[in-house]
């Protein structure tokens, strides 16, 4: 069980809330049951006398960094998979997941929670099967959206999938900490059938429950949704599976089932074009982007800057460590700018507050607010940045996670970067 913590106020150099300006020498208060109390000038706060105080002169406070899209459960993999085609590389991963043990399974799980935290990310949007994610954001006290995988490649196969996927949503959610949140996700076109996309639908739309499915990523899926061709198709045929029913676009195909109706959060959107963002726009789904990923695996860029232009809300999310070296956003976050011609501001509300609204959680995190978790990364900064708040979200896109000093979730130091190099930060939480 993880402890309430006692009332904390934390002071440092500059504050950024992201829903306002930023604040020189400032102050965040979190109350005792984790929400925010007060943020502003370091003299407005108050300062209750039994409040845990800590200074952090050099450095300035964000609200916790918010990965869309992850797979902690793989976080064991890491550097794993070596394969160069896509087809391949997924059906390596698949085969290296299924050898893992359960123990095998709750270690990766939390360990990827700790590295998340030491990346300054306080909350993951997770996909997986296996329900560990749950239990270890739970365990730990971490926070989280965790989409459970559904697959079922046979239109057969449909009402068994969802049958089960029901049951098991109900077990997780009934062992989910008050911290976790449990969502569904048809896995992608090539495991799930169209008529498992739609009775998923009719579920999430039912039980108003979070989705999120990887599509438009690779041109082999694109082959078998448009063509009925390639790798995909080909397994699809050796395995008695009926052919797709093609479609312009696999976002095209999406909203043919149904799916789109229960706005989903589109992880990847790579092979996409404007109809396709138009609908994605039309039917309120968020966009997880993961550049990092799609370059790893080769397959192009989405329209980033066509995605701004619509006004689409967009996250960053690494996806798993099978493809990409590290949790830290910042790689991606800095890929994203590039791409889109972004200045640093708009840059920094794709790991926070845009971020926590694709994962339906911004009325509770992503800004610095009276009210919100107290999710905070505290991260280091050159000494005069004080004088140079305009450069500030410049100076803080420029660094990594190595300049993490601290990480909090609802006002709990889960991470203590100035303890020591810290290999297990749960031994510094105040638990
Ligand atoms: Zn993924």
């Amino acid at each position: 069980m993880v402890r309430t913590p006692d009332l904390l106020r934390i002071s440092a150099g500059a504050i950024y809330p992201v829903s306002g300006p930023v604040i020189q020498h400032g102050a965040v208060l979190v109350h005792g049951d984790g929400r925010i109390a007060a943020v502003g000038p370091d003299q407005e706060v108050p300062r209750p006398g039994d409040a845990a105080t800590v200074d952090f002169p050099d450095a300035v406070v964000l609200p916790g960094l918010v990965n869309v899209h992850t797979h902690l459960e793989l976080t064991v993999l890491s550097g794993a998979i070596e394969e160069e085609d896509f087809f391949d590389w997924i059906r390596h991963v698949r085969r290296a997941k299924q050898e893992l043990s359960p123990e095998q399974l709750r270690a990766s799980a939390e360990q990827g929670v700790r590295d998340a935290w030491r990346c300054g990310i306080t909350t993951v949007g997770d996909t997986g099967d296996s329900g560990a994610v749950v239990d270890a954001l739970s365990r730990l006290g971490g926070r989280g959206v965790v989409f459970q995988e559904v697959f079922g490649p046979h239109p057969d196969q449909a009402a068994g999938a969802i049958a089960a996927l029901e049951t098991r949503v109900a077990e997780l959610a009934a062992r989910a900490g008050s911290t976790v949140r449990v969502g569904v996700s048809p896995h992608a076109p090539y495991t799930v059938s169209a008529a498992l996309y739609g009775r998923v639908a009719e579920l999430a739309v039912r039980d108003a429950l979070p989705v999120a499915l990887h599509i438009a990523e690779s041109p082999a899926e694109v082959a078998l949704v448009t063509r009925g061709r390639g790798p995909f198709a080909e397994l699809w045929r050796g395995r008695g599976i009926p052919g797709i029913e093609t479609a312009r676009s696999p976002i095209a195909y999406l909203e043919r089932t149904g799916i789109l109706q229960a706005r989903p959060l589109a992880i990847h959107a790579v092979q996409t074009d404007g109809e396709d963002l138009d609908a994605l726009c039309a039917n309120d789904c968020g966009v997880a982007l993961c550049l990092q990923s799609n370059g790893r695996h080769g397959h192009g860029f989405p329209p980033v800057a066509a995605m701004v232009d619509r006004g689409l809300a967009l996250g960053v999310g690494t996806d798993s460590l099978a493809s990409v070296e590290s949790l830290d956003l910042f790689p991606d976050l800095r890929l994203v700018c590039e791409r889109a011609g972004l200045g640093a501001g708009a840059a920094l509300r794709l790991v926070t507050a845009d971020a926590a609204k694709v994962l339906w959680l911004d009325s509770e995190i992503g800004t610095l607010e009276p009210g919100k978790w107290g999710d905070l990364c505290v991260r280091r900064l050159a000494p005069g940045i004080r004088s140079e708040p305009a450069g500030l979200a410049r100076r803080v896109l420029q660094g990594g996670a190595e300049d993490v000093l601290a990480t909090y979730v609802a006002g709990r130091c889960v991470y203590d970067g100035r303890a020591d190099n810290n290999p297990d930060p749960v031994r510094h939480s105040r638990t």
